[in-house]
This record gives C-alpha cells, sequence and structure tokens, in this order.
C-alpha cells in the first residue's frame, strides 16, 4: 500500500510570520490524520521557525531546494546538511520554475538528489513536459530522459526514500489540469520506467504525485487514479480551507 502523500509548495509566498501563523492554523486543522503524509514547504527563511512551531505535529516541512554539496564556497547555496540539523525531512528538486528561471539541470538535480539522500533527507524529485512538448508528441520522451538523468546512479535501497512528482509545466499555475487519465498515463508511464530500470516491487511502492492547477475540486478525481499517489500543490495550498479540503480529499 502506497502512503498518500499531499505536499504544499509555497514558493515565494508567505513571509516567515505568515508562515508561522498558517502552519499553526493548518496544525490545528488537521491533528491527528496519519493515513495520509503531509508536506508543507516555506521559503528557506521561514523553515526552522515553522518547524518550532510544528513540534510533535504529524506535519512535515521541505525546503524548496537544497544543495549538491554540504558545504563550500557556494554563495546563497543551502546545505541539505543544515536542513538536516533544522528538523526539516524533504527537499523539492527540480521544480519547473527552478528549471526555467535557475537553470536547474537534470545533472544538477541528480548530485542534489545523491546529497539530500546522504544526509537522510527524503526528495520530491520533480518531471514534466512543456505544453509545446506535449503537443509535438515528446511527453514520453521527455519525461524518460528526465527520471534518467535524475536517477543516474540511484540506488535501488534509496527509492524508499523519493517521491516523483509528475508536474506537466503547461498546468502549474495556469489553471489548466491534466485531466485525471492524462495524468496517470504518465504516472503509469513514469512507474514503467522505474519497473525497467530498477524492478516490479520498486516500481510498485515508489510514489508518484501529480502536480499541476491541483484543487479541492479536481483532488478526487486524480487520486481514484490508480497510479496517483499524491498531489505537489502550489496556488491551492497557499489558504487554509484550501489545503486544508485538499489533505482531506
Ligand atoms: C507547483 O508549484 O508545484 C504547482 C503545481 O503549482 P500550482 O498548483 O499552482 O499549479
Amino acid at each position: 500500500m502506497r502512503k498518500p502523500i499531499i505536499a504544499g509548495n509555497w514558493k515565494m509566498y508567505k513571509s516567515v510570520k505568515e508562515s508561522v501563523d498558517f502552519a499553526k492554523q493548518l496544525n490545528e486543522k488537521l491533528k491527528g490524520i496519519v493515513d495520509r503524509e503531509i508536506v508543507i514547504a516555506p521559503t528557506f527563511l521561514a523553515a526552522s521557525s515553522v518547524i518550532d512551531a510544528l513540534r510533535f505535529s504529524n506535519i512535515r516541512v521541505a525546503t524548496q531546494d537544497a544543495h549538491w554539496e554540504n558545504e563550500g564556497a557556494y554563495t546563497s547555496g543551502i546545505s541539505p546538511a543544515f536542513l538536516k540539523e533544522l528538523g526539516v525531512k524533504f527537499a523539492i528538486l527540480g521544480h519547473s520554475e527552478k528549471r526555467q528561471y535557475d537553470n536547474e539541470t537534470d545533472e544538477r538535480v541528480n548530485r542534489k538528489l545523491k546529497n539530500v539522500l546522504r544526509n537522510d533527507l527524503k526528495a520530491i524529485v520533480c518531471v514534466g513536459e512543456t505544453l509545446q512538448e506535449r503537443e509535438s508528441g515528446k511527453t514520453e520522451n521527455i519525461i524518460e530522459s528526465q527520471v534518467k538523468g535524475c536517477f543516474e546512479g540511484i540506488g535501488l535501497g534509496d527509492l524508499s526514500n523519493i517521491v516523483i512528482a509528475y508536474e506537466p509545466v503547461w498546468a502549474i499555475g495556469t489553471g489548466k489540469n491534466a485531466t485525471p487519465e492524462q495524468a496517470n498515463e504518465v504516472h503509469a508511464f513514469i512507474r514503467g520506467l522505474i519497473a525497467k530500470k530498477y524492478n516490479a516491487e520498486a516500481a510498485g511502492n515508489i510514489r508518484l504525485q501529480y502536480g499541476g492547477s491541483v484543487k479541492p475540486e479536481n483532488i478526487k478525481q486524480l487520486m481514484a487514479q490508480p497510479d496517483i499517489d499524491g498531489a505537489l500543490v502550489g496556488g491551492a495550498s497557499l489558504k487554509i480551507d484550501s489545503f486544508e479540503a485538499l489533505v482531506k480529499f
């Protein structure tokens, strides 16, 4: 059984104070839920304060990136070792906005992933095609090459600490979500890639999130698909009632 995982990516929204207030309110609303994993990814600046506000909570804190080294002359770098010390549990890697604005590549995601895992953190690895790639029939090629690049040298034993988020770029923040069937088709394809690279058991166990305009109104249909195990949510994770509804889909 794959435990559902609902994650909120707050991007560059919510100040430290707003993040802490929001986390406290969420904590009240989501108390006692243990049949699904709940993750929030506030700004790096708020990670420590949010973790303090969530002591003994069932809500886990993620960051929106992490470096491939633990220390060094990397101005602005965020060390996974430091994140671990704070109590961060997950790092989101390869988000399409990082790929688009910060020249993130699969090779860098792969190095980051290895270091995140070395530091005993879990990772949410994002993949997804652009509209142009989808329309020219290249979705599977793109996903295959992203999975191949991001998972280079990743061992079977590490897979239980990795979640893959399929986030079609054309659906992120656009209000245009993939239909549940479209999303499931790509999820099934990703599971097939994992089966080919590792084995059928690993493919059956790895959790796959869908991301791209997930809202309270569409999460139920998405989660009803056999290969969708969770959601990575941007916009709709920024309001209490909406995130509560997503978690309680
Ligand atoms: C995201 O940030 O990963 C995302 C999917 O955003 P949105 O839900 O706003 O489309």
